[in-house]
């Protein structure tokens, strides 16, 4: 095995937030769907999609690396929101975790001096900028609008 046993057990760990990530946004989408946003849905899905490919990245990272892939239990995600700023505040409170997550396993490769881990994890750091950024403009654009104009919304994400 290429990784310590204790880098190998924080990827899996986070291999598990990516796939609740996954389903949270799944969650988020379903929400946007029974208000009758379809837009708003749709990017909610690609975002899911995206969470999941992150934790396949982790995934295929652990066995290339010779480590053991386990997925621990994932918590459900919340399904119950009230407008389109609560599930952008949500996010962006959800991805705030992600990044420091992500600090965390960067911790871990820099304490073990694996090279090859630090720069892996350097796509996912960058990542976050983005993912951060593109809720914190939700979130202006939703408290803009206000709840009883939230429909515009629809036309800009
Ligand atoms: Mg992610």
């Amino acid at each position: 095995m290429d990784i310590s046993k204790k880098l190998n057990d924080a990827i899996n760990a986070q291999i598990g937030h990516e796939f609740e990530a996954t389903l949270q946004y799944l969650s988020m989408a379903a929400y946007f769907e029974e208000e009758g946003y379809k837009n708003l849905a749709k990017r909610m899905y690609e975002q899911a999609e995206e969470e999941h490919a992150h934790g396949m990245k982790f995934f295929k990272f652990v066995l290339e690396r010779g480590g053991k892939v386990e997925i621990p239990t994932l918590p459900g995600p919340k399904a119950v929101f009230t407008s389109a700023l609560e599930v952008f505040k949500a996010a962006l409170a959800w991805e705030k975790v992600v990044t420091k997550n992500i600090y965390n396993l960067v911790e871990i490769a820099i304490a073990d001096k694996d090279y090859a881990t630090q720069q892996f994890l350097n796509w996912f750091t960058n990542e976050q900028i983005e993912e951060e950024a593109n809720m914190e403009g939700y979130i202006k654009l939703a408290e803009k609008v206000g709840k009883d104009h939230e429909y515009l919304l629809e036309g800009h994400v």
